[in-house]
């Protein structure tokens, strides 16, 4: 028989979670009557928040939990000051219960489970303490002296960087006491409850809200819209259906500050060896994803045909991409060694290059074609059915 857990409220964390946005809004409306509001403020909030987002995003989410590239020390470090200042707790905690989300998404052992309802994933779990949470699966974070440091003192950090520091900024722009309690309000409380609910809607929303266009594996869905509240966290079924790779939204159109933020660092070699799933790997999954929404209905036999085409359209997909990759580092190298080549030569050779790789593009484009069709069919198949 299983056993239920015991519950008790976090009085701590609910306090906290409950007050600073009470908090944020009376000191806000209080400041802007007395003080009224500049651009300054306004400068403090959005300058702490992209700080404090940021390394949540690109930091504790992309950086420790997920190893998705690596980073020198100093950006470590800013990560592990202003990540302490958008109190989520310290990057091993946090990491290890969003290693176990991950590892264990949509049962009881996920601790943001979106299956104990929005509340619960959203920030119930916060405030709601049942059994003493393990700190497992972070050893390799718990080798580094910076996030040793950041465990250890985080609620000093946190307070320092979150609430004293845009104090500070305050003091030093504005002037006075009035400018230090302007920085606090606007960059600490008000950017805390923004930060936070941000992350938030990741654990409850972006399980609960969009499209699955990866996996259908699990709860997690892809939503733009939400990507525009949290730093490109949005396309959360592609995160889950590949983890490891830097980017959330992979397509350049997709809205993703983290992952330009990540790119741009690498230009400087700050942050290195950031990983990318292959085109192959995500059209594969896009493809397969697609069929099964249109597979449910269908009678045995037409599955089996139309699961044979798909085969065949994921298998000249991925076999199609690894050859276009292929031929356009060819060329490239080629484009590199050309002044070897006599000018004609080369002439020829490039324009060789060039219809290779339009031959390649074609050929791809006639497999995306047969896959809408057999996409179309399908769709047609279970009108049918339905009618
Ligand atoms: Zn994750
Ligand atoms: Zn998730």
């Amino acid at each position: 028989m299983s056993e239920k857990p015991e519950w008790k409220l976090d009085i701590l964390n609910a306090s906290f979670l409950c007050g600073t946005p009470i908090l944020a809004v009376i000191g806000a409306y209080w400041y802007t009557v007395n003080f009224g509001i500049s651009l300054i403020e306004i400068g403090i909030l959005f300058l702490m928040y992209i700080a404090s987002g940021l390394s949540i995003t690109a930091g504790y989410h992309r950086l420790f939990s997920h190893r998705s590239h690596s980073a020198s020390w100093p950006l470590r470090l800013f990560y592990a000051v202003f990540g302490a200042a958008a109190f989520q707790n310290s990057a091993i905690k946090w990491c290890s219960d969003h290693r176990r989300h991950h590892l264990k998404t949509d049962t009881e052992e996920d601790p943001y489970t979106i299956m104990r309802g929005f509340f619960w994933a959203h920030m119930g779990w916060v405030m709601i303490s049942e059994k003493e949470q393990q700190i497992e699966h972070v050893k390799d974070l718990q080798a580094d002296p910076i996030l040793v440091w950041q465990d250890k003192h985080i609620f000093k950090i946190g307070a320092f960087a979150g609430i004293i520091f845009p104090g500070l900024i305050g003091l030093l722009l504005i002037g006075g006491f009035s400018g230090f309690l302007g920085g606090l309000i606007w960059g600490g409380l008000v950017r805390l409850v923004i930060v936070h609910h941000g992350t938030f809607l990741i654990n409850s929303g972006a399980h609960y809200w969009g499209k699955q266009n990866y996996s259908t594996k699990n709860t997690s869905r892809d939503s733009p819209i939400l990507s525009l509240l949290t730093f490109g966290e949005g396309y959360h079924n592609f995160h889950h259906t590949f983890q490891s790779d830097y980017r959330n939204g992979h397509r350049w159109y997709h809205w993703d500050p983290t992952k330009w933020w990540i790119k741009i660092f690498s230009f400087i070699k700050i942050t290195k060896n950031l990983n990318k799933v292959p085109n192959w790997s995500i059209e594969n999954a896009k493809m397969k994803t697609s069929y099964e929404h249109k597979e449910n209905s269908l009678n045995q036999n037409v599955k089996e045909q139309y699961n044979e085409r798909l085969k065949n359209c994921t298998r000249q997909i991925r076999n199609l991409l690894k050859e276009l990759k292929k031929k356009r580092i060819e060329y490239k190298d080629a484009k590199k060694n050309r002044k070897i080549l006599l000018k004609e030569t080369w002439r020829q050779k490039r324009i060789d290059m060039k219809m290779k790789i339009r031959e390649v593009k074609s050929n791809i484009a006639i497999v995306r074609l047969e896959f809408r069709i057999l996409i179309k069919e399908m769709k047609k198949q279970n009108n049918a059915i339905s009618a």
